[in-house]
């Protein structure tokens, strides 16, 4: 990777740790789950509103490292508007990514979540940039309200 794209994706992690989008509960969310990664301490809630099969709105909330935050941040950018079936497409690229190894179906793009892609050379890193995406999952999926990534 050379330093301009590295650089470039450092400075995409500390804006959104540092301005968080859709940093907010959701009075009509359908449903809120939290996630905890006891590796690092970081916490976060997610409120997701599902329409259908489409995530018509998202937000969350807690207190983590930036790495956590940034990525909770960006997934929900990334997921607004989005289907059941593109939200699962998106969860299995990302975590391909961060873990270092190649998607299983045809990845959709990931675009700025390509920011965490320096993540697979620090396992201890992973927990946090995934927490947001297994709680993500734990709410798409309906199965329970807490999520720890031990
Ligand atoms: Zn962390």
């Amino acid at each position: 990777m050379s330093s301009d794209l590295r650089d470039l994706y450092q400075q995409v992690i500390v804006d959104h740790s540092r301005k968080p989008r859709n940093y907010h509960s959701l009075q009509d969310a359908t449903r809120k789950v939290e996630g905890y990664n006891p590796l690092c301490g970081d916490r976060i809630t997610i409120y997701l509103k599902l329409e259908g099969d489409v995530v018509r709105d998202i937000s969350f909330e807690g207190a983590g490292c930036a790495i956590s935050t940034a990525s909770a941040s960006l997934l929900t950018e990334s997921l607004k508007g989005k289907t059941l079936a593109d939200a699962e497409a998106l969860f299995e690229s990302f975590h391909a990514l961060v873990t270092g190894l190649e998607p299983v179906h045809e990845a959709p793009k990931l675009g700025k979540l390509e920011a965490f892609s320096g993540v697979c050379d620090y396992p201890t890193r992973v927990k946090c940039a995934t927490l947001a995406w297994h709680t993500l999952r734990a709410a798409l999926g309906n199965e329970t309200d807490k999520v720890s990534t031990e």
